[in-house]
């Protein structure tokens, strides 16, 4: 091996994305977590405008954790796991693939005091993986409360309503989309940025996350 990769190595041993164990010859997860993992199913619950959806894991057991780590502890390197784990299930779904990668983009001001655009990361390493790059195509025009802190589905319809904006009308008619996020709870983000994709005339909407909230219907 290399001298400087086997130094990262040693500074920086490859974890397991979810309980961040030590991993020997694995990849992003260990076994342990690859067998018992909340894995989420292909559903049929339909989400409005969206072509299709697909999350990687149920928002529970050690995915929440992981995910805030991510978040909000700075923790860039978790995209490299999500990523690849991730672009492997939109293979499976979309073995045709589509015409463009995208994400929903958070605002201005949360990314300077986060310091990143965490679903970004999360693009770019998918696109990595699917052997596209990633297009910004929406942009956030409205800072809006977190939808985290808010409970109704109605209310959370309303705070994300007119938030964002396609910033290049051309890239998106006729186009078939895949569009990326972290968390899919109700849906209501997710539905109101394919809905101003839909509006600008792409061809579809398909969606893809690293969790979801699990729902009865
Ligand atoms: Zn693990």
């Amino acid at each position: 091996m290399i001298l400087w990769k086997w130094l990262l190595h040693l500074v920086f041993p490859p974890r397991c994305v979810l309980c961040n164990k030590v991993l020997d010859k694995e990849l992003d997860l260990c076994r342990d977590c690859r067998i018992h993992a909340p894995e989420c199913p292909i559903s049929e619950i339909k989400r409005k405008f969206l072509d299709s959806w697909l999350a990687l894991w149920y928002y529970e057991d050690k995915v929440p954790g992981s995910l805030m780590l991510y978040k909000f502890r700075g923790r860039r390197s978790k995209a490299q796991g999500y990523g690849r784990l991730l672009a492997m299930k939109i293979q499976e779904q979309h073995p045709e693939g589509v015409d463009v990668l995208t994400w929903i983009p958070v605002s201005r001001r949360r990314k300077l005091t986060r310091g990143y655009d965490q679903v970004q990361l999360l693009a770019r390493v998918v696109g990595e993986q699917l052997q596209m790059k990633p297009v910004r195509l929406l942009k956030k025009v409205r800072h809006n409360p977190p939808q985290s802190g808010i409970v109704s589905p109605a209310a959370r319809r309303a705070n994300v309503l007119g938030v964002y904006q396609v910033t290049d009308p051309e890239k998106v008619v006729g186009k078939s989309i895949l569009l990326l996020d972290d968390i899919i709870t109700t849906g209501s983000t997710a539905s109101e940025a394919a809905r101003v994709l839909m509006t600008a005339d792409a061809k579809q909407v398909h969606f893809a996350a690293v969790a979801s909230a699990r729902r009865e219907k």
